[in-house]
């Protein structure tokens, strides 16, 4: 397991959910040694999940699993508010790819799942035990000590959340491990055991979930092509394409409407064909859900860590629980790695949550404003709710920024709450997301940024080269960091002419922007000359300045990460990085 003590695990997983797998890929692909624990005996199906965004599969490409992923996904899709017979309310549909990806992105949770799960074996230092619960785990300061056992009980196979005993061995095993992360869920063993609370609400009001996969053969979703909220005062619905022949529709209880009565296929039969014939599709599953809106008040203690959602839980009107938890494992991955490696102090790992919490927040407030936005039942105010959105659909400004989604969080760190310099006012772009636009290599060859800028820091100097001004200390952390460096030109802007230089400079690449979104966002957030970004391996900026000022940003950096040349090893010394946390 871990190079210098074989016992020992660089970082244990509990769960391989959406969550898990991400982290499990993210880390195995940094080279750290990792074992998931998962309850469940086999993936137990079903789907939750259906939409992801742009943001995530930028994760899933760090990941290294992206193609993979969007072979499955049915891209670009709009997201309509409508009247109950199809006609348009207002519409949300995004095709700029500021972050490389398609905004719009629905998929089916199973095809991900076990893609993901399936892809691991990828990693020889990542091993999944299947079957497996943790049930306890104490830590001692230098490290965790976990016990885990065969599951009791499960619920794989079913439909319906009821739970199934297995007749195994109950005998348990511990095993130890630098870190622990509880992506255990909603109802997270870990969270419950390190006793952290959750602020929020448990909403009352349930919605019916049914899934639908279409009868071999048969074409009966050409009306319904687009995912809607069909705003009905006498019953709000979800209709949402998937991938292959699913799709799914959601229907919300009104008073009186029993769990008992909206399970019965009878009712279920008589719901979905208000809008598909029943005959030509196969229930997959009919489940009422309420939803939470919770976030934990911790997600470190010690050694131990939440994410997805152990730490958060997202109502699904936004489509967002899964994926804040592929952004979280992304925070995450590279400052576990950069504390293991001796390249950052343990504080480090505090970022995380003052960065995350916020943002998982925002998401899930923006989700419960979703909710009650469409889930109207009072008829003057739905029909005033649908005059408004009508209205602004048709207002220019106004209208842009509902139908490109002006409404959703940006990713952008609080104030005050993330690694990186202070935000130079509304323009500043510290602690906010770098575009990924395409960019076209010496070769001519069109690649997405992040290829180029690889999974530790990167500097990006626009029309120069970063290196030039960087400090004998500044360049000595940055070789620790595993940093690459690269020049962006306009395009058609490279050197050319007997005067350039015939050699490209050490360590550097260059890189030209077709599209120049990127230019244009150093020229917006930028002052000075030779403006260069200093880039995290999660992509978010950590600051954008003058090329005079890049030492003094990266002094600044050295200092926030609690970075010194004697934690830096390449071995994994922990009493000396114990000692210096
Ligand atoms: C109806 C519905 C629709 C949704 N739609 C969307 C959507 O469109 N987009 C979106 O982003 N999100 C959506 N979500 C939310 C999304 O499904 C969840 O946020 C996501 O699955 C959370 O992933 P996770 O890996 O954090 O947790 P989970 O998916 O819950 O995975 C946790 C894993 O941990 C395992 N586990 C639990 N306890 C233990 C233990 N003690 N030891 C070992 N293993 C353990 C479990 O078996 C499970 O496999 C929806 C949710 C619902 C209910």
């Amino acid at each position: 397991m871990n190079s210098q003590n074989p016992e020992i695990v660089d970082v244990v997983i509990a769960g391989l959910g959406p969550t898990g797998a991400t982290l499990a890929h993210l880390l195995g692909k940094r080279g750290l040694s990792v074992l998931v624990l998962e309850r469940e005996p086999v993936f137990y199906g079903n789907a939750r999940a259906v939409y992801t965004d742009d943001e995530c599969m930028r994760v899933m490409q760090a990941a290294g699993v992206a193609p993979e992923l969007a072979a499955d996904m049915q891209i670009d899709t709009p997201a309509q508010w409508t009247f109950p017979d199809g006609r348009v309310i207002g519409r949300y549909w995004q095709l700029k790819r500021s972050f490389g990806w398609p905004v719009i992105n629905f998929l089916y949770q199973p095809w991900l799942e076990t893609k993901l799960s399936d892809l691991l074996a990828r990693y020889p230092a990542v091993r999944v035990l299947r079957g497996r619960e943790l049930v306890d785990f104490s830590q001692d300061g230098g490290l965790v000590t976990i016990t885990h056992q065969a599951t009791q009980n499960c619920r794989f196979g079913d439909g319906d959340g009821s739970r199934v005993d297995l007749a195994v061995d109950p005998a348990p095993v511990t095993l130890k491990a630098r870190y622990l992360v509880g992506a255990d869920g909603g109802r997270s063993t870990v969270r419950e055991k390190l006793g952290i609370g959750m602020d929020g609400k448990n909403f009352p009001e349930p919605w019916l979930v049914v899934d639908l996969e279409m009868k071999e053969g048969e074409d009966a979703l050409r009306h319904i092509p687009y995912f809607n909220f069909v705003c009905d005062p006498a019953c709000p619905v979800v209709s949402c394409p998937q991938p292959g022949r699913f799709h799914r529709f959601e229907f919300m209880l009104m008073p009186g409407q029993t769990k008992e009565y909206m399970e019965d296929p009878a009712t279920v039969r008589s719901l979905i064909s208000r809008y598909v014939d029943p005959d030509k599709f196969e229930v997959k599953r009919k489940l009422v859900y309420t939803f939470n809106a919770l976030v934990a008040r911790e997600w470190r203690k010690g050694r131990v860590l939440l994410a997805g959602d152990a730490a958060h839980m997202t109502p699904q009107f936004m489509g967002q629980g899964m994926s804040s938890g592929v952004r979280d494992a992304y925070n995450l991955a590279w400052k576990l790695e950069a504390v293991l490696r001796g390249k950052a102090a343990e504080q480090l790992l505090d970022t995380y949550g003052s960065e995350r919490y916020h943002h998982a927040k925002a998401m899930i407030d923006i989700s419960v404003q979703m909710k009650d936005f469409v889930s109207m039942a009072n008829p003057l105010a739905a029909a005033l709710r649908n005059f408004i959105v009508r209205t602004l659909n048709v207002t220019p400004v106004l209208g842009k920024w509902l139908r490109e989604g002006g409404f959703k969080p940006t990713p952008t760190y609080r104030a005050g709450s993330y690694l990186g310099l202070p935000r130079n006012g509304r323009r500043g772009v510290e602690g906010t997301l770098l575009p990924q636009p395409q960019v076209r290599t010496f070769k001519g060859k069109r690649v997405l940024l992040d290829e180029v800028l690889g999974e530790g820091f990167a500097l990006i100097g626009l029309e120069h080269d970063p290196q030039a001004a960087l400090s004998a200390e500044s360049k000595q952390l940055l070789a620790s960091l595993d940093s690459r460096f690269v020049t962006l030109y306009h395009f058609g802007g490279r050197p050319q002419g007997m005067h350039v230089q015939r050699h490209t400079p050490a360590n550097l690449v260059e890189v030209e922007e077709p599209d120049e979104e990127l230019v244009r966002w150093f020229k917006r957030g930028g002052h000075g000359q030779d403006l260069v970004a200093i880039v995290r391996p999660d992509k978010f900026v950590f600051a954008l300045v003058a090329a005079d000022q890049l030492n003094a940003a990266l002094a600044e950096l050295k200092q926030q990460l609690g970075w010194q040349p004697g934690l830096v090893s390449g071995q994994l010394d922990f009493t000396r990085l114990r000692k210096s946390a």
